[in-house]
């Protein structure tokens, strides 16, 4: 529901009978108790020169609380998911096509392998699941759409070649995301290749090695020559191991979907990692907007599957429409159930759609910092020259007011790009561009997702500008 004439009345401080007055010269012919519509209440809060904020109820958007709650014994081991990522050209495809052919087993040699977004591997007697989208354009916009489904990353670094702004990008999208990262260093193999400077040049980034101190894994090795390829991966089961992710296998699946496509022969398919419970044929299911019941359901290696569990990608036929990458994935006790839960969370797509904004803006932050929703405020920088970012990011990070402080959490050469502006989406930051503008596909991504991006020439005007706004002083902007 959403709020009657009465209720909207008292929201506005206004006397019920001036709104309906004022309902009326709108066109909308209203009594006190009348629920009213999304558009009305719009029209009028406009009207009254006020923001609407569309507070989704719990019940239709948040999918954690269908799920059945785990008692700490439920929890079992599962796979790691692993994500690759690195600067262009360092080897993230042939790294995963290497991985993928160490480990085809006897009975399935002859097998042939299915695109499904996600692969499987086997190391002495241990799983290891990774995503088949090397880059972090994945990766981020999955993470901006809220579904994180990396447990680590591996950062790919071409020996020969160096730490490159896609390497520092990647760096700082793993760190936004709060998730282990493992230093490949490719291509040693080659002439001219120096793994120790890679160790060097990454130090400036947090990652450190054992040997000096810190506590980042670095594997040598040569994707193309397959070489270092079975350390590499029992460092990923070390980790692993480290960081224990469980789940419970014995409850209904929820997972995420990593890609989905309408194919000519099978109609609608989602191609899932399941992250909690076990997918069964015939389960019933919610994917983003979307319901269906499971028909067929196939894994990497084109097998078909009964059921799959925790971390175990598989390819699902049965949906009636296809959903959308990163969509919740979740299974419902019933079709009659999964059906009337897309239903509404279609609803609630184009009510959020149409106006509910969470976003962080310098005009909102104040109100964000009083309400004490807000603790850092998170900025990523691009600018025209080094020397430039780098002193920005001086000033900014001296900045604390009432105990909020900025933080940086990437900074760059160049123009804004639709990477940084997703990665803004995603982590709740702002961009600031120094000298630089952002590229059209940028800017019309940052259109969408409401990202705030700034855009200036001199410093002191940006340090002016973000004290203004942690203290609730800024100029509007008309
Ligand atoms: P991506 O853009 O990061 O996915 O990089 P690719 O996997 O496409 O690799 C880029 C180029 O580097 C290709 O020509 C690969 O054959 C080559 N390459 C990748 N790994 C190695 C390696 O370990 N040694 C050598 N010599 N070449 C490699």
């Amino acid at each position: 529901g959403t709020m009657t004439v009465g209720e909207l009345a008292k929201a506005l401080h206004k006397d019920a009978s001036e709104v309906i007055k004022k309902l009326l010269f709108l066109g909308v012919m209203a009594t006190i108790n009348q629920e009213l519509d999304l558009d009305a209440i719009q029209l009028l809060a406009s009207d009254y020169n006020v923001e609407v904020e569309l507070k989704i109820p719990v019940e239709e958007d948040k999918f954690e609380q269908f799920e059945e709650h785990d008692e700490a014994e439920d929890l079992l081991g599962r796979p790691p998911v692993v994500t690759i990522m690195g600067h262009v050209d360092h080897g993230k495809t042939t790294l995963l096509d290497a991985i993928r052919k160490t480990n085809v087993t006897e009975g399935e040699a002859g097998g042939i392998t299915q695109h499904i977004g996600a692969y499987q591997v086997e190391i002495h007697n241990k799983k290891i699941t990774f995503l088949d989208t090397p880059g972090h354009a994945a990766f981020t916009s999955m993470r901006a759409r809220g579904a994180l489904v990396t447990d680590i990353t591996i950062i790919v670094v071409a020996a020969d070649d160096g730490v490159m702004p896609q390497t520092v990008e990647a760096i700082n999208h793993a760190k936004a995301a709060k998730v282990p990262i493992i230093v490949a260093v490719n291509k040693v193999d080659k002439e001219g290749a120096d793994p120790e400077r890679i160790k060097q040049a990454l130090t400036e980034y947090e990652l450190v090695p054992e040997e000096w101190g810190g506590d980042t894994i670095f594997c040598n090795i040569s994707a193309k020559q397959r070489i270092g390829l079975e350390n590499l991966l029992d460092m990923i089961l070390l980790v692993a191991e480290v960081q224990e992710f469980k789940a419970n296998p014995n409850k209904r699946a929820r997972g995420t979907v990593i890609e989905a496509e309408l194919d000519k022969g099978k109609g609608p398919v989602a191609r899932v990692l399941i992250q909690h419970g076990t997918l069964k044929v015939g389960d019933s299911f919610v994917a983003g907007v979307c319901f269906g019941r499971v028909r067929a359901m196939v894994n990497d290696r084109g097998k078909r599957l009964k059921e799959a569990g925790p971390s175990t990608p598989v390819e699902i036929t049965g949906l009636t429409e296809v959903p959308q990458a990163g969509d919740p994935f979740i299974v419902f006790e019933d079709e009659r159930k999964a059906r009337s839960i897309a239903e509404k969370r279609a609803v609630t797509l184009r009510q959020s759609e149409m106006g509910a904004n969470v976003r962080v803006t310098l005009d909102d932050l104040y109100k964000h910092i009083k309400e004490g929703e807000i603790k850092d405020l998170n900025v990523i920088i691009k600018g025209d020259v080094q020397g430039s970012v780098e002193a920005l990011r001086g000033s900014l990070e001296k900045i604390e007011i009432e105990g909020v402080r900025v933080k940086i959490l990437h900074q760059g050469v160049g123009a804004i790009t639709e990477s940084d502006v997703i990665l803004a989406s995603a982590s709740n930051a702002i961009v600031i561009g120094f000298n630089v503008r952002p590229e059209p596909q940028a800017k019309n991504t940052a259109e969408s997702e409401k990202v705030d991006i700034r855009l200036h020439s001199i410093i002191y005007k940006v340090i002016e500008e973000i004290e203004h706004a942690m203290k609730g002083m800024l100029d509007p902007v008309f």
